[in-house]
């Protein structure tokens, strides 16, 4: 179900390659301006048939399909929250915002502690990867408790963002990293989660007590 949801938030016109990576990652959806557009082109096929809009219903419907109330934990993050990431070094615009989303985990009230180790297997990559719509990605790699992972961040499409860059870079890595902490996209809550997508990040860019209270509920 998951994985499914993860799907429907990206393109569809991405190559197979892409495709085939989304199974085993877990995706940042697209911000607030594309699911606004979604919901536009709901209330234009309630007026107008045609094949492509009956896609774009079929995205829209799914997206909106109610998840069972267990669903708000993810199988595949780490076996524990305490982890390093290997060092990533890159320009003021990313690094500190990248660096706010490891310190806004570990102030939170949970045992997650996120370090960083030129020996870690965990690696955080912010790169351009053209051709896919989706913000950030999740990929686990073995399985517990050997589990390590790695999170991609385009900035081809986080260089979209009109405002508050520094707050989106954070916002999608915290996101993410919610992802290696157990969290699942879209939890079946009506509580603010910076899993939820579309959350506006210029307001909501750090773990919200929904978060804190999952990852305490996982790992305590
Ligand atoms: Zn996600």
């Amino acid at each position: 179900m998951t994985l499914r949801r993860c799907r429907d938030h990206v393109s569809r016109q991405r190559p197979a390659a892409a495709l085939q990576l989304t199974r085993t990652a877990e995706v940042h959806p697209p911000h607030r301006g594309i699911d606004s557009m979604f919901s536009v082109s709901w209330r234009r096929t309630r007026l107008r048939i045609g094949a492509t809009l009956a896609m774009t219903v079929a995205v829209v419907a799914t997206s909106f399909l109610p998840q069972p109330a267990y669903a708000t934990t993810y199988d595949r993050g780490m076996a524990l929250p305490s982890f390093a990431v290997k060092p990533y070094d890159y320009n003021s615009q990313w690094q500190g915002p990248m660096d706010r989303a490891l310190s806004s985990w570990n102030v939170t009230p949970t045992p997650v502690w996120i370090t960083k180790s030129s020996s870690a297997p965990n690696v955080i990559v912010a790169a351009q990867y053209p051709g896919v719509t989706w913000f950030g990605l999740y990929t686990p790699h073995g399985s517990k408790p050997g589990r390590y992972f790695d999170i991609k961040l385009n900035s081809l499409t986080i260089g979209t963002a009109t405002y508050y860059f520094d707050r989106f870079v954070t916002q999608v890595l915290v996101h993410e990293l919610g992802h290696s902490l157990s969290l699942v996209d879209n939890p079946a809550t009506s509580q603010r989660s910076i899993m939820t997508y579309g959350l506006d990040h210029s307001l909501y860019y750090v773990p919200q007590q929904y978060d804190i209270n999952d990852v305490n509920n996982y790992y305590g």
